[in-house]
């Protein structure tokens, strides 16, 4: 697969609206300025496929990304928790994903976008839960390294895996950076065997 061909697709509000339900489709989920954005235009080399969320709502919504192999797709998942998001739109947040997660068939694993200096917040947490629950393949992107030196980076590694050590679903624990571009290969790698097995 070559993740530079990536294109947008569509975005969706709803279930109904996503693109018909098969091949193969890798989710990116993380709390809102994680970095998840940061991280999938450095995925794909492509600074403007997922717009980085500087304003809060425009991202509520589910955007779909083709690669250049047939039926293949990269998904980038609503940020979770803005600080100023009501209550209402955190249960249509949690009804919008809960349904796309439970229903897609040909979802084949999750990429949890997570702030380094900030890892396994309760919405990560959340999701960890719910891919050991569902045997959904997981990928950590541990992401901004550069924000920390390098021993301290490797320290926040040690702990995330060290907290994760009986999850099953865990099958990569990547230390990550847009910025410095650590971990891209390796990410891309993955994502490869995933969407081609
Ligand atoms: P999103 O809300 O999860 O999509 O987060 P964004 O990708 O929009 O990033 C949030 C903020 O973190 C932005 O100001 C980015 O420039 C910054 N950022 C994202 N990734 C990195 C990184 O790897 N290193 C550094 N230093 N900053 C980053």
């Amino acid at each position: 697969v070559s993740f530079n061909s990536a294109r947008f697709l569509i975005s969706a509000s709803r279930l109904n609206e996503c693109p018909p339900d098969s091949g193969a489709e890798i989710a990116f989920a993380g709390r809102s300025n994680a970095g998840k954005s940061s991280a999938l235009n450095t995925i794909t080399a492509n600074g403007k496929l997922a717009r980085t969320s500087k304003t809060p709502g425009r991202t509520r919504l589910i955007n779909f990304f083709s690669l250049n192999r047939e039926d293949c797709r990269l998904v980038d998942l609503p940020g979770y928790g803005y600080a100023k998001v009501s209550r209402d739109m955190k249960d249509d947040w949690q009804q919008h994903l809960g349904h796309y997660l439970n229903d897609r068939r040909c979802l084949r694993g999750l990429v949890l976008v997570m702030d380094i200096r900030h890892p396994l917040t309760d919405f990560d947490q959340m999701m960890v839960e719910w891919c050991e629950h569902n045997r959904l393949p997981l990928m950590i992107l541990a992401t901004k390294a550069d924000k920390l030196k390098f021993g301290q980076a490797k320290t926040a590694m040690l702990g995330i895996a060290k907290k994760l050590e009986n999850y099953q679903c865990l099958e990569h624990l990547i230390m990550f950076s847009a910025t410095s571009k650590r971990g891209v290969e390796e990410c891309r790698e993955a994502l490869n065997d995933w969407l081609t097995a």
